[in-house]
Parts: C-alpha cells; sequence; structure tokens
C-alpha cells in the first residue's frame, strides 16, 4: 500500500489485549531488532478471529498505518489469475518483494477465502495458490529471521487449512465489545455533532446495546444522527 490509512492506536475502542499483543509482535521488534532474535524472534503468522464487525480490518488498517513497515494488502482476487500458473507465482513474487523490503506485513482480510481448508474436489489452480503459500509462509526456503509477518483476519476460522492455521502462532480472538468500549465508540461518533446526550442517556444505551458490535453501533449512530435533519425536512415540506 502506497497511502497509508491514518487510523491510530486509540481508534479501536476497547481489545486492549489485542492491541498490546499486536504492539509486541509488530512494532517492538521493528524498534530493537537486536533483542528480538533468536528464541525471541516475533512470530510469523497472527490470525485474528471473531465475529463480523468486532474491528479485525480496521486493526490491519492501524498496523499499516502506525507500524513503519512495508505494508501488502491482499485478498483473494489479487492472487488469482485466469493463466495456469500465474496464482503461484504471484504468490512467490509477493514473498520476495516482501522478503527484500523487510521488516514487513502481509495483510489478508477474509483469509478463510483464500486458504479454505484443501479437500479432494477443488480445482487444482487454487489448491496449487494454497500450497505455494503455506511453502512460502514457512518452507524448506524460508529463513528464521525473516522479518515478514502474515496477519488473516477472518469471522470463520474453523474453515482456515489446518497446516495454514499452524502456521498462524499467534491467535488472537477479537471479541464484541463490552460496556466501556460501546461508550467509547459512541463519545467518539458523536464528538464532531451537536448533542444533547446527557451522562445518564449514554448510561442507557450502552445498557441497551449489550450484544451489539462495533459496526452495529456506528450504523446506530449514524441512523440516529440523521433523525433531525429528517425531522426537519418533514416540518418544512409541511409548511
Ligand atoms: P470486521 O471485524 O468484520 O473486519 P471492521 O473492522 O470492518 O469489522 O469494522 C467495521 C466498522 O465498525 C469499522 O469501520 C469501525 O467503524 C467500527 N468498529 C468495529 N469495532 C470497533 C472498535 N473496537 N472500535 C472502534 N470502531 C469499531
Amino acid at each position: 500500500m502506497d497511502k497509508r490509512p491514518d487510523v491510530t492506536w486509540d481508534d479501536i475502542a476497547g481489545l486492549e489485549f489485542a492491541k498490546k499483543t499486536i504492539q509486541e509482535i509488530v512494532v517492538w521488534p521493528m524498534l530493537k531488532p537486536d533483542i528480538f532474535c533468536g528464541l525471541r524472534s516475533p512470530p510469523k503468522g497472527l490470525l485474528l478471529f471473531g465475529p463480523p464487525g468486532t474491528g479485525k480490518t480496521l486493526i490491519g488498517k492501524c498496523i499499516a498505518g502506525q507500524s513503519g513497515s512495508v505494508f501488502f494488502s491482499i485478498s483473494a482476487s489479487s492472487l488469482t489469475s485466469k493463466w495456469v500458473g500465474e496464482g503461484e507465482k504471484l504468490v512467490k513474487t509477493l514473498f520476495q518483494v516482501a522478503r527484500a523490503n523487510q521488516p514487513a506485513v502481509v495483510f489478508i482480510d477474509e483469509i478463510d477465502s483464500l486458504l479454505s481448508a484443501r479437500t479432494d474436489g477443488e480445482h487444482e489452480s487454487s489448491r496449487r495458490i494454497k500450497t505455494e503459500f503455506l511453502v512460502q509462509l514457512d518452507g524448506a526456503t524460508s529463513n528464521k529471521e525473516e522479518r515478514i509477518l502474515v496477519v488473516g483476519a477472518t469471522n470463520r476460522p474453523h474453515e482456515i487449512d489446518e497446516a495454514a492455521r499452524r502456521r498462524m502462532v499467534k491467535r488472537l480472538y477479537i471479541p464484541l465489545p463490552n460496556d466501556i468500549a460501546r461508550r467509547r465508540i459512541v463519545e467518539k461518533l458523536i464528538v464532531d455533532t451537536p448533542h444533547k446526550l446527557t451522562d445518564r442517556n449514554l448510561e442507557d444505551l450502552v445498557e441497551q446495546t449489550s450484544g451489539y458490535s462495533g459496526s452495529d453501533m456506528c450504523q446506530l449512530c449514524k441512523e440516529a444522527s440523521l433523525g433531525a435533519p429528517y425531522g426537519l425536512i418533514i416540518k418544512c415540506s409541511f409548511i
């Protein structure tokens, strides 16, 4: 990615454990590569899994914006081709370019679509792409001291290939936001909008939205914020 998203760690509400772990894996080894080597070398794979809309992609964007490493954001569509053998070559090239630009982070959103479990009935080309990916990630040709981190995000961790799951050494569950996180999301969203919400209103809102994801909270605030302009328009149309 040549344009980095301006998402900061502060923009992610809650998820303190996940944020801390990611900073340990991504940021610290970059600041002090001499300490994080040998047995202390950071893991090569990180899997973020959990319900949809809880901030997995947001974490990926934050890593892209905040880590000084070269960031590759890829999806299944960027690795498939109509030509036989081209997909594997693209995977190989991706890792070669990442190796040449270390430290690098390869982010794969919805990783289950790219690395789903290998079955007998699947197409040969997708199977070869998966195999090449696994070999490049941790195979005979890869070096232990390489500083390439593959970050995968998924809602369906059980559908990922067993061998790929093994290579994702760090697996972080990204849960639904708790009360404090939901309140922070709302407070952040309404900061630029004029409103008359009191502390008590916010408390009620947080209480009534138990089980909502971060994305649900954003949608709720958007809908609510449109109430005032809609009311005004309806009033004007009657006049
Ligand atoms: P997914 O986990 O499905 O990848 P996303 O990261 O795409 O979900 O989240 C969708 C939207 O929900 C984000 O763009 C963000 O606005 C909001 N969101 C989700 N979780 C959080 C969070 N913890 N803090 C702040 N915003 C959040």
